[in-house]
């Protein structure tokens, strides 16, 4: 055993910890959670513990042989809303085969094998989400609609607001468990939030939004409304996007920082861009993976629908926020297709695939956009060669099967069970007869 297991044997025995839940997530972005004695503990950190993963989403057995779950130390955690004594904690874990070689259906292992890739060319990774999400009412309105917890809009101080006691509780649960908040406020929807997390590995953010999704909803649901991350449950208000702010650092210093460029970025910053902007359309089926997500993309609210980047652009996909001199260290660029219902492991990993991909092809970044997207016409767009984002999932799909960056990304078995997946979605999604068809054609043909 290690100082890490050792640390967590004697903290379980401290607290009077129960239950330790061991942690991970399938291929669509689930948190999966089994729960040990732990008098367990010691062989699961020897060999894992095993479980059938047949049933999950994703895994489906390889061979004829039961999955292992090994927690990762570095995670453990208590649940604050489990109560003291006695407690429950929980660990993340990494998915192994039978023979202890890593699970290729474990989007925690895709997300490190990307992470590898990026430390061969001396960089590492780190993330900082702004991830917006829905407060609503459990019961629904008429004709099933949400209803939103409130009627404010962006930054708005709501006096006495659900979302105020929302927001306290949920963050000082989320530092009780490690997770440090920079930012939190009223997003620009009735009922909207956002809460920012501080910026760290790719790997920890990662697991910290999958912590984050289940806080939200805890907290939710104590306070007898509702949390969703879906990323459109209204159409004539913004989604719920999940902004991701991107750096890559050598050792101690910010590889897209250059005191004197253009928004101080770098060569390998700008190279990074262009990665992302040239395999958008290829990757978008994994940072929007729903239906619903591209009624997101498509339906304004300063959500991005082209493949274009800017400076404070809010139409663009990539964005190069401003910084002060002083802060070159902090140099990064912002990527807001994402959403918050993304599975983050897979998320990250094509993100920082694409990046990666620019740097070592050394692609050129297009000419920024200045104006707003939306407001130029189909014909401006195509004469400035500004390429649009898939427009349905659909169309994300059939991008992303051509993609041999996302399949060598993904590995095999994820991007094919995802395709096999999604297609499906999309096929169930087809067949519906929607309320807009029914309102639309019933007594006008
Ligand atoms: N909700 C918007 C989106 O879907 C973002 C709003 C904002 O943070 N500026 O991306
Ligand atoms: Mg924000
Ligand atoms: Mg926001
Ligand atoms: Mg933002």
């Amino acid at each position: 055993m290690n100082r890490q297991e050792e640390f967590v044997l004697r903290t379980i025995e401290e607290r009077d910890i129960r239950f330790v839940r061991l942690w991970f997530t399938d291929v669509l972005g689930t948190l999966k959670s089994v729960a040990v004695a732990p008098a367990e503990l010691e062989g699961a950190f020897a060999e894992g513990i095993g479980f059938d993963g047949s049933a999950i989403e994703g895994l489906m057995r390889v061979y004829e042989a039961d999955m292992l779950a090994k927690p990762d130390p570095t995670t453990f955690q208590i649940l604050p809303w489990r109560g003291e004594s006695p407690g429950t904690a929980r660990m993340f874990c990494d998915l192994l085969m039978p023979d202890g070689t890593p699970s290729v259906a474990d989007p925690r292992h895709v997300l490190r094998r990307a992470l590898g890739r990026a430390a061969d060319l001396g960089f590492t990774f780190y993330t900082h989400p702004e991830i917006e999400f829905f407060l609503l009412e459990q019961q629904r309105g008429p004709r099933g609609r949400p209803v939103p917890v409130d009627d404010a809009g962006y930054f708005d101080h709501v006096p006495h607001g659900t979302g105020h006691d929302f927001r306290r509780a949920a963050i000082t649960m989320l530092e009780s468990m490690g997770i440090s908040v920079e930012f939190s406020h009223h997003e620009g929807a009735p009922g909207q939030n956002e809460i920012d997390l501080r910026y760290a590995d790719a790997l920890s953010t990662a697991d910290n939004i999958m912590t984050f999704r289940t806080v939200i909803k805890e907290v939710a649901l104590t306070q007898g409304i509702y949390a969703t991350f879906m990323p459109k449950p209204f159409s004539e208000h913004p989604g719920s996007g999940m902004h991701t702010h991107l750096s890559l650092f050598e050792g101690d210093s910010n590889a897209f920082y250059e005191p004197g460029a253009p928004y101080q970025l770098s060569k390998t910053g700008r190279q990074f861009i262009a990665g992302l902007l040239r395999h958008g359309a290829e990757i978008a089926a994994v940072t929007n993976q729903w239906v619903n997500s591209y009624k997101r993309l498509w339906g304004g609210g300063e959500a991005p629908a082209h493949l274009t980047w800017g400076h404070n652009n809010r139409s663009a996909l990539v964005r190069v926020p401003m910084h002060k001199p002083s802060k070159g260290q902090s140099t990064r660029i912002e990527v807001r297709s994402l959403d918050s219902a993304c599975n983050p492991y897979l998320a990250y990993a094509v993100l920082l695939g694409a990046g990666l991909k620019g740097i070592e092809e050394g692609y050129d970044l297009p000419p920024e956009s200045e104006d707003d997207v939306w407001s130029l016409t189909d014909a401006e767009r195509r004469a400035m060669g500004i390429k649009p984002l898939p427009a349905s999932l659909g169309r994300a799909l059939e991008v992303m099967e051509e993609s041999e960056l996302v399949a060598e990304l993904l590995g095999e078995h994820v991007f094919d069970f995802f395709l096999r997946n999604k297609r499906q979605e999309w096929r169930d999604y087809r067949h519906e007869i929607s309320r807009f068809e029914l309102d639309r054609y019933l007594t006008r043909l």
